[in-house]
């Protein structure tokens, strides 16, 4: 099915948090599955805002990239590029941040600790839900140890989204940073397993299902 017509904004990703000028707070997202479902829809037709946190992944063919490195810049990025058609918030956000130190923090002599506060970052997919412009469908994504259907049907009414993606991470060959995952989404009224297969292979299922719900 074509998406000739269609914007679709995505983001995907790590974000890293800069601790001072050498440090700073990330994760393992490796950005393959958001880059997989930017480069099915730019097949299909679509017009793909893809917005990415630092990874090295080429630029799936025809889509536009926005590169941003931290969630403040990311919220800014994904909230200028609306309206869309479609959102899909794949990347993996740091939920809290803190200011930069504008010189490397060094060591005292003797020090055993060093604390740092956090604060939270703002909620990019729930402000996408909540936008006056909320794109047709929103698409979140979760990454659970455990309790998988649980978290991803509490994230779904939390965020205002219409659909999750649930992931297990710690599964060996799924997940952060493989070329496989598994998926299962969950919506309000129903469920679906999307077996194991290929982050592409499962980018277009998702379009595919998407496409016949929306
Ligand atoms: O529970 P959690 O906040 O990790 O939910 C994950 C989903 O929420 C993902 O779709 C992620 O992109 C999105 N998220 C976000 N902004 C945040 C944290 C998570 O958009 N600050």
């Amino acid at each position: 099915m074509r998406l000739d017509g269609q914007r679709w904004l995505i983001s995907a990703g790590p974000t890293f948090e800069d601790i001072d000028p050498v440090r700073f707070i990330g994760n393992r997202s490796s950005g393959k599955m958001g880059f997989a479902i930017a480069a099915e829809a730019a097949r299909r037709g679509a017009h793909v805002v893809l917005v990415a946190g630092p990874v090295h992944l080429p630029t799936p063919e025809g889509v536009e990239r926005v590169n941003v490195r931290s969630a403040a810049q990311m919220h800014a990025a994904v909230m200028a590029a609306l309206p869309a058609d479609v959102y899909v918030g794949a990347a993996a956000v740091a939920d809290f941040s803190l200011p930069a130190a504008t010189r490397k923090l060094k060591k005292a002599k003797g020090q055993t600790h060093l604390t740092l506060t956090l604060e939270r970052t703002p909620d990019i997919l729930a402000d996408v839900a909540a936008h006056p412009a909320r794109p047709r469908q929103v698409i979140g994504f979760a990454a659970e140890s455990e309790d998988l259907a649980a978290y991803a049907r509490d994230k779904l009414t939390r965020k205002g989204a219409d659909l999750i993606c649930a992931n297990l991470i710690g599964q060996a060959r799924y997940g952060f940073e493989s070329d496989d995952n598994a998926l299962l989404l969950v919506w309000a009224d129903g469920q679906a397993e999307l077996a194991p297969a290929s982050k592409t292979a499962l980018a277009s299922t998702l379009l595919d299902f998407l496409q016949k719900n929306s």
